[in-house]
């Protein structure tokens, strides 16, 4: 069947969570889905085959759920961009701008070693901040990103505008 076919009939639309207003789209009836689950992994991994990737970036916390398996398909590493305060060494960090205040990312400094090629995975692509603070993060350690891939793209916030230097791939758009 088609990917995003599939992808679609696994989401779930969840009304105002975390914050009134917001249509959370909820992922894990698709991640339970073993032959789902496969097929996405698979088809964010094809993507890359050529693409002699040496570090596959997860965004916390779903983007490692399929950060990893993509890692293992491609005999690339896996590398965890986090939330502040959470990596026990030195790293860098970038930021970005929420409604409301602020979020900071960091990743290990000594994560990628220089001239690294990087594809960067998150489930969801929303107004593109996320993604903009692990591109950064990739430039500052002297990585290459060489793709970007999301499960779903959520059309209407325009996420992509930020992120036209990498061209982010989605499997999905809603
Ligand atoms: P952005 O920074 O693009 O606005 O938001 C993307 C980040 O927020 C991603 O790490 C993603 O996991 C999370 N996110 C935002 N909206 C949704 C949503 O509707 N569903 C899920 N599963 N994650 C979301």
């Amino acid at each position: 069947a088609d990917l995003s076919a599939l992808i679609k009939a696994g989401l779930r639309d969840v009304p105002d969570f975390p914050e009134e207003g917001v249509v959370f789209k909820d992922i894990t009836p698709l991640l339970a889905e073993p032959s789902s689950l496969q097929a996405v992994v698979e088809g964010i991994a094809a993507r890359y085959e050529q693409a002699e990737v040496d570090a596959v970036l997860g965004l916390e916390a779903r983007g490692f759920i399929l950060a990893a398996p993509v890692a293992l398909a491609l005999g690339a590493g896996f590398v965890p961009v986090r939330k502040a305060g959470k990596l026990p060494r030195e790293t860098y960090r970038a930021s970005y701008d929420l409604e409301y205040g602020s979020e900071t990312v960091e990743m290990h400094a000594d994560a990628l070693s220089p001239g690294s090629r990087v594809v960067i995975v998150d489930d969801v692509l929303a107004t593109g901040g996320t993604g903009r603070a692990a591109v950064e993060l990739v430039d500052k350690a002297g990585g290459t990103v060489v793709g970007f891939s999301v499960l779903v793209e959520l059309g209407f916030l325009q996420g992509r505008r930020r992120l036209t230097d990498v061209e982010p791939h989605a499997l999905a758009v809603v």
